[in-house]
């Protein structure tokens, strides 16, 4: 293994190069991850991403770069403010470093390619949306929204395309077999965006008519159908599955443990979000087959 870096520079120790090859993707993950945070922080709250520079929520005290590097002003401050004392939760540091985990396999399974630039926007888009929705049971429509036209442009024809008859057959045979389907282009993806959007609106409405409650909001409609739309509908049914049966388990063991009734909500897009990461992971295929793994 030489790497791209040691491919580019054939003069270069190999191992010398790989570290930093490597190194770098790390840390492009983690700097990602601490934008993140700001976006987790600032987007519910109708606050603009890019200025002013970030504060401390308790004191309003400015955050100076050197307290704003990934992982290590965390261990450094050890989790408090340097001014007010207030506590800096553990979830700036794990968004950090879920961030930079994810660009690394990301890296490892890709390599330095257009889809692995276009998954790792996906999986930070499923990042962020997971914690807003866990925190103000809103699934932001500039993410949803915004995330279903991007990566539907992203899937627009650049080279082969299957045509629509195959593309039915590869949605369907991804569904009955698991299988990844021969067919991802722009047409998967606008059928996975329907599909996604749909099934979860059919739930969606047969739940509040048979429960007269509100189970599912539009939110989770629209995100699904951003994961179709990045998917092709093959990944619209696994994501789901997975999502409800990790949302399902979190609701028994809350009510196990007391913390929850049955009639208590739990988001789901934390849940969608780990399913359809899932599935992009899964070693079968979440990615189209151009993507397969390199070796
Ligand atoms: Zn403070």
């Amino acid at each position: 293994m030489i790497g791209y870096l040691g491919v580019l520079l054939p003069g270069v120790d190999p191992r010398f190069s790989i570290l930093l090859e490597w190194g770098g993707v790390l840390v492009f993950g983690l700097l990602v991850g601490s934008f993140l945070n700001v976006c987790i922080y600032r987007i519910p709250r109708g606050l603009s991403v890019v200025a002013p520079r970030s504060f401390c929520p308790g004191c309003h005290l400015q955050i100076e770069a050197w307290e704003n590097v990934p992982i290590l002003s965390y261990l450094i401050l050890r989790g408090r403010c340097r001014r007010c004392g207030l506590k800096i939760p553990l979830r700036y540091f794990l968004v950090e470093l879920t961030t930079g985990v994810l660009a690394a396999g990301l890296y490892l399974r890709l390599g330095a390619t257009r889809e692995a630039a276009l998954a790792f926007v996906f999986a930070c888009a499923l990042l962020v949306v997971a914690y807003i929705d866990l925190d103000f049971f809103i699934i932001p429509d500039r993410i949803s929204l915004g995330g279903t036209l991007l990566f539907f442009l992203a899937s627009l024809p650049t080279e082969s395309e299957a045509d629509w008859g195959e593309a039915i057959v590869g949605i369907a045979s991804g569904w009955t077999l698991g299988a990844p389907s021969s067919a991802a282009g722009w047409r998967d993806s606008l059928v996975g965006l329907a599909t996604g959007g749909l099934i979860l609106l059919a739930i969606a409405w047969s739940y509040r008519k048979f429960t007269g409650r509100e189970g599912l909001g539009g939110g989770d409609v629209k995100l699904l159908a951003m994961i179709g739309a990045f998917f092709g509908a093959k990944g619209v049914v696994p994501s789901l599955l997975v999502g409800s049966v990790l949302g399902s388990l979190t609701g028994v063991a809350l009510m196990l443990l007391r913390q929850a009734d049955r009639r208590t909500a739990l988001p789901f897009g934390p849940f969608l979000s780990v399913g359809a990461l899932t599935y992009l992971f899964q070693p079968a295929g979440g990615l189209p087959p151009a993507w397969e793994w390199p070796w």
